[in-house]
């Protein structure tokens, strides 16, 4: 599924042809308003294109329906015009769901609702129309899709473990999955039941978000795994990457990237997003065999980075409290305590790693607002039998600023010179 996207507004394009002439052209959608320049159609993978709900107009898709090919046509004296919406409809979970009712009077109240007309007459019959013969049309099952726009956000280490179950049933569902192939689903899933939760902290994540950028490529080694499937997340969204999911396999690593969904959705609409989707949407799936490289251009770098800075003096893991309800409901379910490890930077609990430079001016007198990250490097480690194998080990990661205060995420600073521990 590659449609066509304007490459000034990222908008997707609509295309009408000219069913007397035969011409035909790209339009704007409805949605866009009136946009103040010409559509310029690319391919839609090419500019992040910014899906919506083709029933709603919200930007939180989340599912794709499929129908037969859907043609409107436009009849006037002098022409008539066919708008040629193919075969793929792109759904909020709201819309979903009343597509899966087949509710095309729900659908053109919503629609109508989001239009913010009071549409009457012709214009709400061909409305209605439309979202009859969509119904009529419509193709069993729908796919999951990474394509929605949702705000990054983390996931609670309190509710990791229902986060994990829920996941892991969505994988044995009946939806498609967009971006994850339908032969691996079952291993990802039989992983999840039983991986180990690791929540990484604000400071670690910190931390791992400066090793990620400078982790030279590098072999994988699953000796260096601390469980052999794994789901991990980070207290703060790595761009959009909320967590990842590793499963041992015959064949090496099956990793898995996630980002979550449900920002910006309240009541009944999250409460189903919840139940049908749940918090995590597959965006990536790697194969990584054992002694092979992880390249730079890899998704699977921040998980890469992150165990190996785990493995190493850097981390402490305590338990993190898991909501209360979660626990009874796995008592219940006779199933073992749920376990949430919490990874931390080593004599933390709000102290700095680093020189004991926290909560002091700094060099120049003034003093900060925030706290920030002096980069590290990585730095190959000969171990084994005859030193004979490398590791690597990142070398002399600072946290520096007063200890109360935040951490800026996105500072850099990099010091020349700098002592080594
Ligand atoms: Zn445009
Ligand atoms: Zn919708």
């Amino acid at each position: 599924m590659n449609p066509t996207a304007c490459r000034i507004c990222r908008q997707l394009l609509n295309r009408y042809t000219d069913l007397a002439t035969g011409e035909w052209a790209w339009r704007h959608p409805a949605a866009a308003g009136r946009p103040d320049h010409d559509p310029q159609p690319v391919p839609a993978d090419t500019v992040a294109a910014e899906y919506r709900c083709d029933f709603c107009s919200d930007p939180k898709v989340i599912y794709v329906h499929r129908t037969r090919n859907v043609d409107a046509h436009f009849i006037a004296d002098d022409h008539h015009q066919v708008h040629r919406y193919g075969t793929n409809w792109a759904a909020c979970i709201t819309c979903s769901m009343l597509v899966e009712a087949r509710d095309a009077e729900g659908l053109t109240s919503r629609a109508q609702t989001a239009i913010g007309a009071n549409l009457t007459g012709d214009a709400r019959h061909a409305l209605r129309q439309l979202q009859a013969t969509i119904v009529d049309s419509l193709q069993a099952g729908r796919t999951l899709t990474a394509v929605g726009q949702w705000q990054p956000t983390p996931v609670a280490a309190t509710l990791l473990p229902r986060v994990r179950d829920r996941l892991s049933a969505l994988l044995r569902g009946p939806d498609q999955i967009d971006l994850l192939p339908a032969e691996l689903r079952q291993a990802v899933a039989q992983g999840l039941d039983g991986a180990r939760l690791y929540w990484v902290d604000p400071e670690f994540t910190g931390l791992t978000r400066h090793a990620t950028s400078a982790l030279p490529e590098t072999p994988f080694q699953s000796t260096d795994l601390p469980a052999p499937h794994g789901l991990l997340a980070w207290a703060l969204p790595l761009a959009t990457l909320a967590a990842v999911s590793w499963t041992s396999t015959t064949d090496g690593l099956l990793a898995v990237g996630y980002r979550a969904v449900g920002a910006g959705l309240q009541g009944p609409d999250l409460q189903r997003l919840r139940e049908h989707v749940g918090w995590l949407v597959p965006t990536w799936c790697r194969q990584i065999p054992d002694g092979s490289l992880v390249a730079p251009t890899n998704p699977a770098r921040p998980l890469s980075a992150t165990l190996l800075l785990v493995a190493q003096q850097l981390a402490q893991t305590s338990h993190a409290p898991v909501d209360d309800r979660i626990r009874k409901a796995y008592r219940r379910q006779c199933r073992e305590e749920p376990e949430v490890r919490l990874v931390q930077i080593r004599g933390s609990r709000g102290t700095p790693c680093s020189d004991g430079n926290g909560g002091q001016p700094t060099g120049d007198g003034v003093s900060r607002e925030y706290r920030w990250w002096v980069r590290g490097h990585w730095r190959r480690q000969p171990y084994g039998p005859g030193r004979s194998q490398h590791r690597l080990i990142y070398i002399n990661p600072q946290l520096r600023g007063p200890q109360d205060k935040p951490i800026k995420a996105t500072t850099t600073v990099r010091v020349i010179g700098h002592r080594h521990g």
